[in-house]
């Protein structure tokens, strides 16, 4: 990955036995796995092990050049302390602006724009969840074939709203988290919410008075279950049906218009990750990423515990020193909450990723800080907030792939990217989600899964560039409804999980 690295991984399919000879003319002297690493010097005893010109680990032991090295080799390195950043320097990027790209897109009053024109039931407590699913099966069966406009209806169903604690400090994350998603671009501006009644987040708290737009006149269109006027379960079921229809009308009005690409808002990120994702997929995530800022777009890119050791990095390439403390705010808080549980971000890494090579999360961090690409990062957010302005994001959130979806939804994303070396058939209701194989042998297994392979980089029969590109483009088609996904084909979604650092009751 660099001319200083003294590993490199080996990317043969079914990896390299003992005695195969390297073109630079070492000699394996262990068999090595694919995606695993091999010394390509001798390493002494406490020398630093370099990839990507960035110290992963030390020898726990001398290691012969040609060696395997693996996990139980290396002592991770430490956190870089979040003072002295360096804040701010990076020179100034004379990317050419990209002009002339496009998509087709639903425009909203609030002047973002959906890729998806769907009608979604905010939900204010688990309690109702069930009745919700009922309903929207019943939405789909009775009301959905009048209305061919519209894509889809779902209930955006969590496990918050009661029993917890509702006024702890941290609580505003799930809450706030739950009013920006009612909010998210594929929905329209169209806000429907169900409660059940006696729950501790009331609908007035989640969606207080001008937090939506609302005609004047106009109050919160909430169906509360345990209102007197509910007779029987099915009286419920008629009043969501009942509240739903006007919002299907409003959204079935509307038609997909030529846009901008500066109007997508990319949220991504990676899940089940292994030593390919830093070469293949998350380089070709990266130059897409710069292709996007290029054309005036956005892109959030988040999962604290896997940048949390490319802090430099970041900090470095902030727009302004007050950028770079709000990343590294972020950072502390994070570090914090990991701290009272006992924990610190290499509680990150999972026996699929060591099964993929990658030895710690300082070696996952610099593969997946490379989804950012090169460009300014222009913004910060915390967990759950909604982004203001274009640009490159630093969204602050867990890199749980659910948790991480969701609150880039909240964020305002229209578009997800996901890059996945073990495989996932990762998929949400809200966006569509284009999924990116690390490895050929992924994406040939899971063909009808992943949307893109970026394991050709590795078989070298496209460059970084090329998949980049590609990426790129087919953003553009599946923005415009033209193409889905595969998760959209065969209707795939995991569930909204929200970040909840806050006490249960
Ligand atoms: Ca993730």
């Amino acid at each position: 990955m660099h001319i200083a690295d003294n590993v490199a991984i080996v990317v043969n399919d079914g990896g390299l036995p003992a005695g195969s000879i390297l073109p630079d003319g070492v000699t394996l002297v262990d068999r090595v796995p694919q995606g695993h690493k091999v010394a390509l010097t001798a390493i002494a005893k406490d020398a630093v092990v370099l990839r990507y010109d960035v110290p992963i680990g030390y020898a726990l032991k001398d290691i012969p050049a040609g060696a395997w090295v693996h996990e139980r080799l290396l002592q991770m390195p430490e956190a870089r302390a979040l003072d002295n950043l360096p804040k701010a320097t990076a020179p100034a990027w004379n990317a050419e602006p990209l002009t002339g790209f496009t998509f087709e897109g639903y425009r909203n009053a609030d002047g973002s724009v959906g890729t998806r024109n769907i009608l979604a039931i905010t939900t204010t407590v688990q309690c109702v969840a069930g009745v919700v699913d009922f309903a929207v099966q019943r939405i789909k069966e009775q009301l959905l074939p009048r209305y061919p406009n519209v894509d889809d209806v779902i209930g955006l169903e969590h496990s918050y709203g009661c029993g917890v604690a509702i006024d702890a400090p941290d609580a505003i994350i799930p809450i706030r988290t739950l009013r920006n998603i009612s909010k998210n671009p594929n929905f329209g501006g169209e806000v429907m919410v169900v409660s059940l009644g006696c729950e501790k987040l009331q609908p007035e708290r989640l969606l207080p008075p001008g937090s939506i737009p609302l005609q004047a006149n106009e109050a919160l269109d909430v169906v509360c279950l345990q209102a007197d006027k509910h007779v029987g379960f099915m009286s419920m079921i008629d009043s969501v049906l009942a509240s739903a229809v006007p919002h299907l009308e409003r959204l079935n009005a509307r038609r997909r218009e030529t846009v901008p690409a500066s109007e997508l808002v990319v949220g991504v990120q990676c899940g089940g990750s292994d030593a390919f994702s830093g070469v293949t997929a998350n380089p070709a995530v990266g130059y897409c990423t710069d292709l996007l800022i290029r054309a005036g777009a956005t892109v959030m890119f988040s999962e604290t515990t896997e940048v949390r050791d490319a802090i430099e990095q970041m900090t470095v390439r902030a727009t302004s020193p007050e950028i770079a403390d709000a990343m590294a705010r972020e950072m502390a808080w994070y570090d914090a909450y990991l701290g009272r549980g006992q924990a610190d971000r290499s509680a990150n890494t999972t026996p699929g990723n060591k099964a993929g090579g990658l030895s710690n999360i300082v070696e996952k961090a610099m593969g997946s800080i490379i989804k950012s690409g090169t460009a300014p990062i222009s913004g910060v957010l915390s967990p759950g907030e909604r982004l203001q302005h274009k640009g490159l994001h630093y969204a602050a959130t867990p890199a749980s792939d659910f948790i991480c979806g969701t609150l880039q939804l909240a964020a305002g994303m229209n578009l997800h990217v996901f890059t996945t070396g073990r495989g996932t058939p990762y998929g949400l209701a809200e966006v569509p989600v284009i999924k990116v194989a690390t490895r050929t042998d992924l994406a040939r297994r899971w063909h009808d899964l992943m949307d893109v392979n970026a394991g050709r980089i590795a078989d070298g029969e496209a460059t970084i560039e090329d998949m980049g590109w590609e990426l790129f483009r087919l953003m553009l088609e599946v923005a415009s409804g033209r193409k889905k996904t595969w998760a959209e084909h065969w209707k795939l979604h995991n569930s909204l999980v929200l970040f909840n650092p806050a006490p249960i009751t």
